[in-house]
């Protein structure tokens, strides 16, 4: 032990001079100027003082006043000079990937070194650590996963966990965890950082907990809102109420008015904007028409003039647009490429911000362009607060955010697009006073900025929990609800209890709530059950190619478009497409038929003239790949083919892997003389389907069902007896031969050939992955 001892200090006092000779070099005093003129280092001895004589420390401060950066390497760095850089080991959340790889490269680089060498990072499937990797950054997820094999977190010294303020489902889940583990590991330090914080209740929660605040300083920052910007234009904005699916909501029509004779440069800037905005940009254009005022709607057009005019009437400063996601991103990027003046690279630094962007490109967001170059970042909520962009002066806020495509596959909900929170909206304005007094422009008018709640539902109290407690399980963590009971904020007994009886249905729970072996493979892949469901069984009957597109298609906003005044027309198109009952199947013809245009350079007519949003469709074709490298993950498609296409493929495989996937969403077709009425399973209520005068099947499995007046069934696909015999319910429970045997006896009397032949194959297959 004593030898141990010795190598451990000998390699410690190397650590150190290495540092110190660093922090003497040129280039590493410039790097500790800079550090030092931010707000965490003044508070540094304060941080490491708290931390020797508390547990758990709670630390909150400005974004951008160093604490992801500073607070982990201050306590490598004392760690080091006191002895202890080669025994210590300190671990830091991110909530997000990209957060974890950028902070470590930054940090890394802020020591002189390259990655892997003290400083390292891991996130799902990629990672750079050496044998000193002392501080390591990595997502939520990969310590979740760690304590899976290692309860105690053997040797490690500090948990940092990043970003508490956002409250992701993850972050409450692992404080849960950490927080038993605290009593049988009294050396271990937990330091929590947020930006703003509630920092009672996370005191409260761990009992004892030191705050610390680190005070930061803005700028001013002046607001624009919506009215503000069309002020002066000959367009105003009147407030009505309109009844859609999910029932009433504020909306906003925009009429047209006697503009001033006289107006200021930025009134016809807009004005134009909007004149273009009606004609021709509908590649955005949602339920509503255009002239209702929808963020959704806002029209890349508008933003677009708006970055005109800033570009070449406003003073010097970086430019941050806040979009709701990577393919609103990409699409606008697109366009703004194609403009004279944005697109030329002389003049205009484009670039996007968002969890899958390049590395490279990240690299870019920090840099000062040169002289006489405008940079302009669009980029997603990511850079609210976990990423600060310095020399921002002007912010568009577009007001809504949805999750990074990575995050939003543990949810799919969250992948639409919903108003932010006041804090979110101030966090987005501040982004813009860090250098000199900034501008914001709220893309929003006021009363809605009113009516935004003040802080967002922590995740794990507004999202289906069947992710979660399957979660729980695979970590052997005892009772879902009396674990969740333990939380910082508990959700709601009902809606625990609902999470498991479905997942009971759905075959992924046994009766003691123990992991089946579905359920096992559910929790590989970090997507809703029911999504997971239907990608393994497409995987397991090899018509992956078209259940990727219903999944991915189920992930993002709905691709047929349904324009106010058009909306005769835009169900006669989406009707081509659907001609056998089944809304999904609808969606991959639709899809398909993209594919093929864009082949040719046709895909933007070929959107045009079928109704269909064109940024869905690009957004279902990246979530393919995605939903494709998670299914290899697992093992069950081959890790060698990176093709999964397969253009042919049987249509009822493909309706009976819907079923699947969307059992117990189910209802029966009752027809009555003239008309027919649905009956759902559970509860009976009664539904109208929409157009069809007559479905020829018996049943039919839905995704969503919403009660407004009557109950609407969102994306449904008709099924015959056979399918839901095979396919609904759990088919991978212990007494799946029975099961089975019973259906053969059955198949042989009435079923299809090609059902027949699906169900051996079915058999077969479950039949191996049982064994395995
Ligand atoms: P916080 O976590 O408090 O929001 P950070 O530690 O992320 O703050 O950032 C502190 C400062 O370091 C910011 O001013 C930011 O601009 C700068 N910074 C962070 N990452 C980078 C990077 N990769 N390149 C250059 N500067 C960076
Ligand atoms: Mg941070």
């Amino acid at each position: 032990k004593g030898m141990m001892e010795k190598v451990l200090w000998r390699r410690s006092m190397q650590l150190r001079d290495q540092q110190r000779a660093w922090q003497e070099s040129s280039e590493g005093r410039e790097m500790l100027e800079f550090r030092k003129s931010l707000p965490a280092y003044k508070e540094r001895d304060a941080v490491l003082s708290a931390i020797s004589q508390n547990q758990v420390i709670i630390i909150s401060g400005e974004t951008g006043c160093g604490k992801t950066t500073q607070i982990p390497q201050f306590v490598l760095e004392s760690e080091i000079e006191s002895g202890h850089g080669a025994s210590c080991n300190i671990i830091c959340t991110q909530p997000r990937r990209i957060s974890a790889m950028s902070v470590s490269e930054r940090v890394a680089s802020e020591r002189g070194e390259q990655l892997g060498e003290s400083v390292g990072y891991k996130v799902r499937l990629e990672g750079v650590k050496g044998r000193d990797t002392r501080l390591l950054f990595c997502t939520t997820g990969i310590l979740l996963r760690r304590l899976l094999v290692d309860r105690s977190l053997k040797g490690v010294s500090h948990v940092i966990v990043d970003e508490i303020h956002e409250r992701g489902m993850n972050e409450d889940f692992l404080l849960i965890v950490l927080k038993d583990l605290l009593p049988r590991r009294p050396e271990l330090r937990l330091i929590l950082m947020s930006a703003t914080l509630d920092a009672d209740l996370f005191a409260s929660y761990f009992g004892t907990a030191q705050i610390l605040h680190i005070p930061g300083f803005t700028y001013p920052v002046r607001t624009h809102f919506l009215e503000d910007i069309l002020e002066g234009t000959g367009y105003k904005l009147t407030p009505y109420n309109q009844i859609d699916d999910y029932g009433q909501e504020k909306m906003w029509k925009m009429s047209k008015q006697a503009p001033r004779k006289r107006k200021s440069q930025i009134a016809s800037v807009v004005e134009d904007a909007l004149k273009a905005a009606d004609l021709k940009d509908y590649s955005n254009q949602t339920r509503e028409s255009l002239a209702c005022w929808n963020p959704d709607c806002i029209g890349f057009n508008f933003i677009e003039y708006l970055l005109c005019y800033i570009c070449e009437n406003e003073r010097p400063g970086a430019v941050l647009v806040f979009m709701t996601g990577w393919d609103d991103i990409n699409s606008l990027k697109d366009k703004l490429l194609a403009h004279p003046l944005l697109g030329d690279q002389t003049r205009v630094l484009l670039l996007a911000c968002h969890g899958s962007m390049a590395s490279s490109e990240q690299r870019l967001i920090f840099d000062e362009p040169e002289d006489g170059v405008r940079k302009i970042v669009l980029a997603t909520n990511i850079a609210e607060t976990s990423i600060t962009i310095n020399d921002v002066v002007f912010v568009l806020d577009c007001g809504k955010a949805k999750e990074t495509s990575y995050d939003a596959l543990n949810n799919t909900p969250c992948l639409l697009p919903s108003w932010i929170s006041k804090v979110s909206a101030q966090q987005r304005r501040g982004r813009a006073g860090r250098v000199q007094p900034g501008e914001c422009y709220q893309l929003y008018p006021r009363c809605v900025y009113n009516a935004f709640v003040e802080y967002q539902l922590p995740e794990i109290l507004r999202t289906p929990l069947q992710s979660l407690c399957l979660q729980i399980k695979s970590l052997n963590l005892g009772s879902i609800s009396e674990f969740l009971s333990r939380a910082l904020q508990s959700p709601e007994l009902l809606a625990v209890q609902n999470a498991i009886e479905y997942l009971k249905v759905i075959g992924a729970l046994d009766e003691n709530e123990n992991l089946t072996v579905l359920g096992r493979y559910l929790t590989m892949l970090p997507v809703e059950p029911k999504l997971g469901k239907m990608l393994l069984l497409g995987a397991i009957l090899n018509c992956l190619d078209p259940i990727l597109t219903v999944v991915s298609g189920l992930s993002v906003r709905d691709p047929f478009l349904t324009p106010f005044d058009k909306k005769d027309l835009a169900e006669a198109a989406k009707s081509q497409f659907s001609r056998d009952y089944s809304d999904h199947l609808a969606l991959i013809r639709a899809y398909e038929g993209w594919k093929n245009a864009e082949r040719e350079y046709a895909g933007y007519d070929y959107c045009w003239k079928n109704f269909l949003s064109l940024q869905s469709m690009k957004a279902i074709d990246s979530l393919r790949m995605e939903f494709y490298s998670l299914l290899r993950d697992t093992g069950l498609v081959d890790s060698n083919s990176t093709s999964y296409s397969a253009w042919s493929y049987d249509e009822h495989l493909v309706r009976a892997v819907i079923c699947y996937g969307l059992y117990p969403g189910v209802c029966s077709v009752v027809h009555n003389e003239k008309s027919f009425s649905l009956k759902t399973m559970e509860d009976g209520q009664n539904s109208v389907n929409s157009r069809e005068a007559k479905i020829p099947y018996p049943w039919l499995v839905f995704n969503e069902k919403i009660k407004v007046n009557s109950v609407f069934l969102r994306d449904s696909t008709a099924v015959n007896d056979s399918m839901l015999l095979l396919f609904g319910g759990s088919i991978s429970s212990g007494d799946i031969d029975g099961h089975l045997k019973m259906l053969g006896g059955y198949l042989e009397f009435f079923m299809k050939p090609a059902v027949a032949e699906m169900y051996q194959c079915v058999r077969r297959e479950l039949d191996d992955l049982i064994q395995s």
